[in-house]
């Protein structure tokens, strides 16, 4: 004790915590410091380990202070993210809870839902209230994706995009065979409905001869989004839904082409014929700019022999939902091809809390983040904290008539998960880390009363 005083250079004047701060401050560089420091530390937790254990197994009087956090055994941190980010989804969990309890008819094979039950075992773990810090093992769900596709989840190819596609491809592959039957009889009133799933219908647009595409229409899971030079979120969404094609091989403006240089053409019979009928098409208005006889051999063959009627028209491309989804991820693509490598594109991107799509209103339950190279780095997810509240005296999840919110959770509504670190944060530290920002999760407001 003598030593440590004279190193300390205690006085009677200062407590024994201010001396040991500023003994900290002064030497937490040098090296003998950091061996001593480390010294104690493991000596202490040979020797006592619960000592050093019940520092970090405080336990909490409220019930937003921690949730569960993932141990990381190897490269984890990817499904360590992408399993916090789907728990924070209500819809995704009323979904599953209406999936495994849903009633088959009598006279319908009932197919297994392994990804289902085990994400389910997960969420629900994941959004229990704890007062202890507690780590959950991500692989109990791995383990049944990896059984479920007959192979192994690569640990080096730890892209947190890559691994939520294919849990939401999964499921609805789970969700398709599940229900293939009653599709089939037209059975479907009481289907639940898959929370990912939206349709998009993308529609062309010439502006040089005003004709219109057909409309295609597809599935839509994920957002995808290039972060290029625009840096704003919804810009950024709109640019990529509302583009304007340049050079596009217009079939309207081509057939306009022909009529106007008729004279100058010679056609054989074939070719007539089917001059004949783009003709009539374009008349009758029924002409689609990208209609399937731009693949017509006989097309071609009049295209190929007279250049000058190839078009370059300028075609505006705009994609809406025709059914939206519950639950919108986006991706913001970082990936840059430069100089023969790939490269992570680090701007900063800024995302509201809340969206508007098609008038629907959204609002961000979590996002990973992204720290690194393009090919190596770490992974850790915001997570939106359940609505809490007070009845009675009683901590509970949801709405309910004379509940008070739970002001921590209003002050700190979401947690910072890395790994089995959990820390809370305020919405400004999630709006303000856009550098990081790798996927971003929005969903429908529910009635979150589960
Ligand atoms: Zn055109």
């Amino acid at each position: 004790m003598h030593i440590l005083h004279s190193t300390l250079g205690l006085n009677s004047n200062k407590t024994l915590t201010d001396i040991w701060f500023q003994y900290v401050l002064r030497n937490y560089k040098s090296p003998r410091f950091i061996i001593t420091t480390f010294g104690v530390l493991l000596t202490s937790y040979i020797f006592f380990p619960s000592s050093l254990l019940a520092v970090s197994h405080k336990p909490s009087k409220r019930p937003d202070k921690y949730t569960c956090g993932f141990k990381n055994s190897g490269n984890d941190c990817f499904a360590n993210s992408t399993l916090q980010s789907l728990s924070s989804l209500d819809t995704l969990y009323l979904y599953l809870a209406e999936m495994l309890s849903f009633q088959m008819p009598p006279g319908y094979t009932i197919y297994p839902l392994p990804l289902h039950t085990s994400l389910y075992h997960m969420l629900t773990l994941l959004r229990e209230p704890i007062y202890f810090k507690k780590t959950l093992d991500v692989w109990e769900v791995l383990r049944i994706l990896e059984t479920i596709h007959r192979g192994k989840i690569g640990r080096n190819q730890h892209d947190a995009h890559e691994l939520y596609v294919f849990i939401i491809q999964t499921l609805e592959d789970e969700y398709d065979r599940y229900f293939q039957d009653l599709k089939r009889s037209q059975l479907t009133s009481s289907i639940p409905t898959f929370p990912f799933f939206g349709v998009v219908t993308s529609s062309l647009r010439c502006i040089d001869c005003g004709g219109r595409g057909n409309l295609v229409k597809y599935p839509m899971l994920m957002v995808e989004l290039n972060v290029g030079n625009q840096n704003d979120l919804n810009k950024m969404w709109r640019g990529s839904w509302n583009d304007i094609i340049e050079d596009y091989s217009c079939l309207g403006c081509v057939v306009k082409r022909i009529i106007l240089n008729r004279d100058r053409l010679n056609l054989n019979g074939q070719q007539e014929k089917c001059y004949q009928l783009l003709k009539e098409k374009l008349t009758s208005g029924s002409l689609s700019i990208n209609d399937d006889l731009i693949e017509d051999p006989v097309y071609t063959s009049i295209i190929t022999s007279y250049p000058f009627l190839k078009s370059s028209s300028k075609v505006v491309k705009e994609i809406k939902y025709s059914k939206k989804p519950y639950i919108i991820p986006i991706h913001l693509s970082r990936s840059v091809y430069l100089d023969s490598q790939m490269w992570r594109n680090g701007a900063s991107i800024i995302y509201p809390e809340a969206i508007e799509v098609e008038h629907v209103k959204y609002t961000l339950k979590s996002m990973i983040r992204h720290q690194g190279s393009h090919s190596a780095g770490h992974y850790e997810c915001y997570r939106h904290k359940p609505a809490f509240c007070k009845v009675n005296g009683e901590y509970r999840i949801g709405k309910f008539k004379g509940s008070k919110k739970l002001s921590s959770a209003s002050n700190k509504p979401y947690w910072r998960i890395s790994d089995s670190h959990v820390s809370e944060c305020t919405s400004d530290s999630v709006l303000n880390d856009g550098k990081a920002a790798y996927i971003l999760v929005y969903e429908q407001e529910v009635d979150n009363t589960l």
